[in-house]
């Protein structure tokens, strides 16, 4: 059974290879720091054991608040192998909401890491706000950031492993056990657990082979830079990566030129990202000093997902790297992959693929279960997205109102509005919460975005909408300029006007110099208005 178990991603490729590299600690300016699969493999079993002896029994809560780091795949996996579901808290988040996350998932345990200022409170804080939960055994995770190894100058975690065996007996468990709570709220309301069972996670990080011709034979060398307490870059890089025996090389916070210069001196194949990730890159290669050839030539294949990639960054970002992007499309409650363009089946620029193997997607009329009956006369019919396969979650921890509301005969709706071609690609046109109502007209911010980024001036925009006397909302425009453009606000309102239908025009608009971002790098639109 415990090929069932989550943690037989890790398991079998480290028995398998125990001296391949597993994950690799990139830190600019300082030598690297690099685990084989045997280590992260036994250092995952020796807290495993620790935390048994604690009191971790199979089916505990165990949170988890750590930053790209070799602990947090440690961690995760500790907690896994000793039966427990692990729940991911965002590293970002202050005392009150980490007792929230604390108190609504029940967590038994909480490891945390102290160490780097991503932290916004110290270990200290932290316990406070476990006691305050009820939570029976926090870990601080103290580590030396200025060590040569993440082993050196450890003080509780290390404590705690001390004389720990490197060798466990994974607890078996059932495939439909939960192995992970992912805590999600999109990017408005209050943040609810989807509950991903072993068999969601663990098929879903299996498809790479499928989509992105992943090959166990010949292993990727996968850039992390996308958060691992978020879906995408737990399930495509972390998990994905240890699945098909990849090296994992990590840097604990995205930044383009770092990026740029780990990604060719790690020799990475696979990147992954969100388009902001993208977009960011490209701004910084001219003054990267990278062998843009050499990075062309090295790099296998980029997946991009998260949120709409602009049809601009796309092209652009293919033409200078010399690669193609692979766009896909899911959310945290999918595991989080729904669909994706595959390698060697074609791209269609601003589409996010076909329905991912053993899932199968659909488009609802709105407010109704009723699917929309596609047709050649009105190919652009768009409906919210409903998806169903392997990688749906249980439901929503401890809400089954909730849990009803998203999950029907085993389809779930996305909140996300989309339509679909003759051959079955899908497109997203955007979040159903994100829709402005002008004048009783729907505008789609995304398809705004995407007009004024083809203007030369425009680099990145975000289109919102504002409360209106008469209009009840009117589309506003948030842009930043390309390094060195000079355009007014009147004159990108005219030249709007020129482009789009009068409904749709954003007739505000307002230049800044960065925008608003989770931690995973989705522009935060309700920081905007
Ligand atoms: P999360 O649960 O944080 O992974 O967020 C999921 C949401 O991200 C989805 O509901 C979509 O709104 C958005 N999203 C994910 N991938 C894409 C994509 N390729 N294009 C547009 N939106 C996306």
């Amino acid at each position: 059974m415990t090929d069932f178990n989550l943690a037989s991603l890790l398991e079998r490729t480290a028995a398998a290879h125990p001296d391949r590299e597993a994950v690799v600690l990139a830190r600019p300016g300082a030598e690297s720091v690099r685990l084989t699969y045997a280590q992260v493999d036994g250092a995952a079993n020796q807290l495993a054991n620790a935390l048994v002896e604690r009191g971790v029994r199979p089916g505990d809560p165990v949170a988890l608040s750590c930053p790209n780091l070799p602990w947090f795949p440690i961690a995760y996996y500790a907690i896994l192998k000793a039966g427990g579901t692990v729940v991911p808290l965002n590293v970002l988040l202050k005392g009150r909401e980490v007792a929230y996350h604390l108190d609504d998932s029940g967590a038994k345990a909480y490891l945390c890491f102290e160490g780097t200022d991503e932290l916004p409170i110290g270990a200290e804080g932290h316990r406070g706000f476990t006691d305050a939960a009820g939570c029976e055994l926090f870990v601080a995770i103290t580590v030396d950031p200025a060590g040569a190894s993440p082993f050196e100058g450890t003080e509780t975690l290390g404590q705690l492993m001390a004389g720990q065996p490197p060798t466990f007996e994974t607890v078996v468990t059932d495939e439909d056990d939960v192995a992970v709570v992912l805590y999600t709220s999109g990017t408005t309301g209050q943040p609810k657990g989807a509950e991903l069972r072993h068999r969601n996670m663990r098929d879903n990080a299996l498809l790479g082979e499928e989509l992105f011709g992943a090959d166990a034979g010949n292993p990727d060398t996968l850039l992390c830079v996308l958060p691992l307490f978020h879906s995408f870059g737990q399930t495509v890089i972390m998990n994905g990566g240890f699945g098909y025996g990849g090296t994992v090389v990590m840097l604990p916070r995205f930044e383009a030129g770092a990026a740029l210069t780990t990604m060719a001196a790690e020799g990475i194949t696979f990147f992954a990202g969100v388009p902001t990730m993208y977009w960011g890159l490209l701004g910084a290669l001219d003054d990267s000093g990278v062998d843009v050839a050499a990075l062309a030539e090295q790099l296998r294949v980029a997946v991009a997902g998260g949120a709409s990639l602009p049809v601009e960054v796309h092209k652009d970002f293919e033409q200078r790297f010399g690669v193609t992007i692979l766009e896909g499309y899911g959310l945290s409650e999918t595991s989080p992959v729904a669909s994706f363009s595959r390698l060697g089946h074609g791209v269609r620029v601003g589409s996010i693929g076909q329905p991912a193997p053993g899932v199968e997607m659909t488009l609802l009329e709105p407010g109704t279960w009723d699917p929309i009956e596609w047709s050649a006369e009105d190919p652009d019919r768009v409906g919210e997205i409903a998806i169903k396969g392997h990688n749906i979650m249980k439901g929503y921890h401890g809400r089954p109102e909730a849990t009803d509301e998203a999950i029907q005969d085993g389809w779930f709706r996305s909140g996300d509005l989309g339509r679909r071609d003759a051959d079955g690609w899908y497109y997203i046109v955007d979040r159903s919460k994100d829709m402005i109502i002008r004048g009783g007209y729907n505008v789609y911010p995304r398809e705004i975005e995407e007009v004024l980024m083809t203007h030369p001036a425009v680099s990145l925009a975000a289109v919102i909408g504002v409360p209106h006397e008469s209009h009840g909302e009117e589309v506003k425009a948030v842009v930043i300029l390309e390094k060195g453009a000079e355009i007014t606000e009147d004159e990108l309102v005219a030249w709007g006007k020129e482009q789009m239908a009068s409904y749709k025009y954003p007739r505000v608009v307002e230049f800044r110099s960065e925008l608003p971002m989770t931690a995973t790098g989705k522009i935060l639109k309700r920081e905007l208005a």
